[in-house]
C-alpha cells in the first residue's frame, strides 16, 4: 500500500484517494476489497473525469500478473483486469486473431475501455464492450463471481459497468481470424458535400473517421480504414466528394507533426497497427488536452452536426480537433450505443477548464433536440435528470448494482449523482 497523489492521463484531475494498493495476487486483491470500506479500481488513468475517484482506497491491478490465453476453438481470449489492447494485439497477431475494432490509441485497458463504452469508428461495428462474453468479478464481499453473456438476462447490464459491479479480474472477448487494413487520407471535405453524402461517406470503409476544426465550413480531414485482402487491387480514387488524397502523413490535430501516428499512405499492415490512429510507443492526440464527446443517432447525425456549426465561432477557438466517428447500435444497458445506431461527435479541447466548461453547456444544449448521451470517461456538464432520462434501462442497472454491492462499497459522487440523481 502507498499513499498517493496520482493524477490522470491528461493531468486534469487528482484523485483524493487516502491509499492506493496495488495486489500481486488474487487472494491479496479479495482482502483489500473485503476489508476495505470504499474501493474503487483504477485502469491506465485516461479518463477526464471523477469516474474512478474515490476519497477511500483505489486499487491498481498492474501488479497482478498478466493473463493472455487464446481458446482457438472457441475464437475467444481471456485477459486479466488491467492489461492493455497495446499489450494484447501483438499476440493475437501472431496467433492469427483479431478484435472487431480498436480505439484511437492502444494504451488504455481492457477493462477501463470496455466499463466506459469505449468505441472506434464503423458503421456496422459495436464499441469495445460489444466484444465481451464473459467477466469474472471480486465483488463487495472478496467472493469471486462468473457472468457470462445469455446470464438471467443480466450480463447486459454487467459489462458496461461504469465500475460500480465489482473489480473485473478477467474478460473474454470475442475474436477473429485476423485481417489487413490500409488508411488513406483525404483533405478538406466542404461541409455541405460532408452533409449531404454522410450516409456514402461513413459506409465507404470499415471505419471511417471525419476531423474538422469548425473553421471555414470545412472537414480537414477524412480517414478510411479499409479491411483488404492480400493482392487486393483497390487503388483509392485521387478526389473523394470533393476532398483530396494525401500523399504525406498527417497526424489529425493541424500543426503536429505525424511521428505518432500509425501507417498511412495506403499501405496494407495488420488491423492492430492501422485502426487505432495513434502508436503505442508515442504520445496519442496532442497529450496536453481536454475531452469531451456526446453520441447521437445516426439518423439525427447531419443536423446534430449543423446545429453545432452554428456555433462554430465559439468552439473553433478552444478546440485542438473534433472527431466524428460511427458506432452500431447495441443491447448494453449502459453503453453510450444502447438501442441506437449512433454517431460519436468528440472534442480535443485546449486544456483551458474554465472556457471548456463554459461552452459545454451550450453545446449541450445545441445537441438536446438529438438527445445526446455523453462518454462517460469524458467532460460534460449535462445535469443529471437529463443524463438519467437517457438510458431507458437505467432502473434496471440501479437495481442490479443495489443486489451486487449492497454496501455501496464500489460507488463514489460521480454514481452516486448517476444512479441516484442526488
Ligand atoms: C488520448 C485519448 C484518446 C481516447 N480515445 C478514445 C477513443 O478513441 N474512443 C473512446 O470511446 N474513448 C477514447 N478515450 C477515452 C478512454 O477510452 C476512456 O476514458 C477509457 O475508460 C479509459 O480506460 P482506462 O483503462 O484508462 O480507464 P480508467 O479511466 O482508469 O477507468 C475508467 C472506469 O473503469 C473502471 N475500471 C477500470 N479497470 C477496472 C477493472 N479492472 N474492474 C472494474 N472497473 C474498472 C474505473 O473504476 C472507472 O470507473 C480516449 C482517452 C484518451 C486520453
Amino acid at each position: 500500500m502507498v499513499s498517493t497523489a496520482l493524477t490522470n492521463w491528461a493531468g486534469n484531475h487528482t484523485y483524493r484517494a487516502a491509499r492506493l494498493h496495488e495486489p500481486d495476487s488474487l487472494g491479496r486483491l479479495q482482502e483489500i476489497v473485503r476489508t476495505s470500506e470504499v474501493v474503487k479500481v483504477l485502469g491506465s488513468r485516461h479518463s477526464f473525469n471523477d469516474i474512478a475517484d474515490t476519497a477511500g482506497d483505489q486499487v491498481s491491478l498492474a501488479r497482478m500478473p498478466r493473463v493472455i490465453d487464446i481458446d482457438t476453438g472457441r475464437r475467444a481470449v481471456t485477459i486479466d483486469g488491467a492489461l492493455r489492447y497495446g499489450d494484447l494485439c501483438g499476440v493475437l497477431e501472431s496467433a492469427g486473431f483479431a478484435l472487431h475494432n480498436l480505439a484511437s490509441l492502444p494504451h488504455i485497458s481492457v477493462a477501463g475501455a470496455c466499463a466506459t463504452a469505449t468505441h472506434g469508428s464503423g458503421d456496422r461495428s459495436g464499441n469495445l464492450a460489444t466484444a465481451v462474453s464473459g467477466l469474472e468479478v471480486v465483488g463487495a464481499d472478496g467472493e469471486i463471481r462468473e457472468f457470462v453473456r445469455g446470464d438471467r438476462g443480466e450480463f447486459e447490464g454487467i459489462v458496461v459497468g461504469l465500475g460500480a459491479i465489482g473489480v473485473v479480474t478477467r474478460l473474454t472477448l470475442d475474436l477473429e481470424p485476423t485481417y489487413q487494413v490500409r488508411q488513406d487520407i483525404y483533405e478538406r471535405l466542404p461541409l455541405a458535400d460532408a452533409a449531404e453524402n454522410f450516409d456514402a461517406i461513413t459506409s465507404s470503409a470499415d471505419s471511417v473517421s471525419l476531423f474538422t476544426s469548425w473553421r471555414a465550413q470545412t472537414v480537414d480531414q477524412v480517414w478510411l480504414k479499409r479491411r483488404v485482402t492480400p493482392g487486393d487491387a483497390f487503388e483509392p480514387p485521387p478526389t473523394f466528394f470533393g476532398a483530396r488524397l494525401t500523399t504525406t502523413r498527417r497526424h489529425p490535430i493541424p500543426d503536429i507533426t505525424a511521428e505518432a501516428v500509425t501507417e498511412q499512405l495506403g499501405l496494407p499492415g495488420p488491423w492492430h497497427e492501422r485502426i487505432p490512429h495513434f502508436r503505442m510507443d508515442q504520445t496519442p492526440s496532442s497529450g496536453d488536452e481536454l475531452q469531451s464527446e456526446y453520441l447521437v443517432p445516426r439518423q439525427e447525425a447531419v443536423d446534430a452536426l449543423l446545429a453545432l456549426d452554428r456555433f462554430a465561432d465559439r468552439i473553433a477557438p478552444l478546440v485542438q480537433i473534433t472527431e466524428v466517428r460511427t458506432i452500431a447500435g447495441d443491447d448494453l444497458w449502459m453503453s453510450t450505443a444502447f438501442g441506437r445506431d449512433s454517431v460519436a461527435i468528440h472534442f480535443t479541447w485546449k486544456p483551458d477548464w474554465p472556457a471548456v466548461r463554459a461552452v459545454l453547456p451550450a453545446i449541450e444544449a445545441a445537441l438536446r433536440p438529438f438527445e445526446p448521451r455523453p462518454h462517460w470517461g469524458k467532460l460534460f456538464t449535462m445535469p443529471s435528470d437529463e443524463l438519467r432520462s437517457r438510458y431507458a434501462k437505467l432502473p434496471d442497472f440501479v437495481a442490479l448494482v443495489a443486489r451486487l454491492d449492497p454496501g455501496r462499497k464500489f460507488r463514489n459522487a460521480y454514481l452516486d449523482l448517476l444512479l441516484t440523481g442526488a
